[in-house]
């Protein structure tokens, strides 16, 4: 068997488009395009692309967006103070603040200081609550992005065995909440979970979060499973990359131009021959989770400045 790749890229691209089109609606009605602010604490150099990303993605779609640069040394109170004027600020329809924090600032007192009705990543524990009694809120985003590849995909999820490997609250944990209300029998793997393949290997859906690179390999997989790749890990040594991709790939040429290559939580190779969908690394699940983001800014705003009918 060889998978068909799923193109996260060209869904993201219709959602995105469907987000600019609301977002021009809103701006005529309203007079005021909804507006973001990303907050950046320290200098970690893939937080900055990511949040350089969501920021861009935004302008795309006619959303303002503020980048909030912190420095690494910020304290707690600092960037507590920094959120409660985000807050107030009645222009700011959303906050995003990126994780993870630079080491000892508390990650749980930032996202209890955030206003639950501006936390566009869904992660308030009062959206986590909404989301869990299946009541209209935030969803964070990853797991949205992976909701919409499935459904536009028209890939079943009622009746069939997903297993999710990663309990993140941001994507493993809502990931099963979701599969679950969509009546999938789910099964949530973990670091402590022993004989892992025994899990996976039944799965219908696979969703891999775990941060390992090209960790789950064939075995790992069901003949005819779908398995979505949620994992961004960067490799930058060429001996990895060709035992993974082979000598003679895109990949390990990238190692030695540009110093890294990208590769999933899945050995795409090993994959492709046992799946029968498979999302590609990049290209599959990212630009998923920024359309998602992009949507749940919009929806913010709307809930914050209602249109008059
Ligand atoms: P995380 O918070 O580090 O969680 C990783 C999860 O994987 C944990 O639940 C951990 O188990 C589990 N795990 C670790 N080693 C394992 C093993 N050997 N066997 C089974 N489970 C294991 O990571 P995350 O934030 O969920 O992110 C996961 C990956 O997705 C990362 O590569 C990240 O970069 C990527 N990501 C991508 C996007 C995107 O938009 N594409 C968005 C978010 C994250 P324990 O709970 O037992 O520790």
């Amino acid at each position: 068997m060889s998978a068909q790749w799923l193109d996260g890229a060209a869904v993201a691209r219709t959602i995105r488009a469907e987000v600019a089109r609301d977002v021009a609606d809103l701006k005529a009605s309203t007079g005021r395009a909804p507006r973001l602010a990303a907050v950046l604490v320290g200098d970690d150099p893939a937080s900055q692309v990511y949040v350089r990303n969501k920021v861009a993605a935004c302008a795309e779609v006619g959303i303002r967006s503020d980048e909030v640069r912190l420095a690494a040394t910020t304290s707690q109170d600092g960037l507590m103070g920094r959120i409660m004027r985000l807050n107030d600020d009645a222009d700011i329809d959303g906050i995003l603040v990126q994780l993870p924090l630079p080491r000892g600032l508390d990650r749980v007192a930032v996202l209890l200081g955030l206003d639950p009705e501006k936390d566009v990543d869904g992660l308030h524990p009062l959206n986590a609550g909404r989301l869990l009694m299946n009541l209209d809120g935030p969803v964070p985003c990853t797991p949205a992005g992976i909701i919409e590849l499935l459904e536009r995909n028209h890939l079943p999820v009622a009746g069939r065995h997903a297993v999710v490997v990663g309990r993140s609250e941001i994507v493993g944990r809502p990931m099963t909440i979701l599969l679950m209300q969509r009546d999938a029998t789910v099964t949530v793997c973990h670091s402590k979970t022993p004989d892992l393949a025994s899990f996976t290997a039944r799965a219908d859906l696979l969703i891999a979060a775990i941060g390992r690179p090209a960790f789950l390999r064939g075995e790992h997989i069901k003949t005819g499973a779908t398995v979505i790749d949620v994992g961004v890990n960067r490799l930058d040594d060429p001996g990895v990359a060709a035992s993974i991709f082979g000598a003679d790939s895109k990949h390990l040429r990238q190692v030695r131009e540009r110093g890294y290559t990208l590769v999933g939580d899945v050995h795409p190779v090993e994959a492709a021959e046992r799946a029968a969908f498979l999302t590609p690394v990049p290209g599959g699940v990212g630009p998923l989770t920024i359309a998602c983001l992009l949507r749940n800014t919009l929806r913010a705003a709307r809930l914050r400045r209602p249109v008059a009918r």
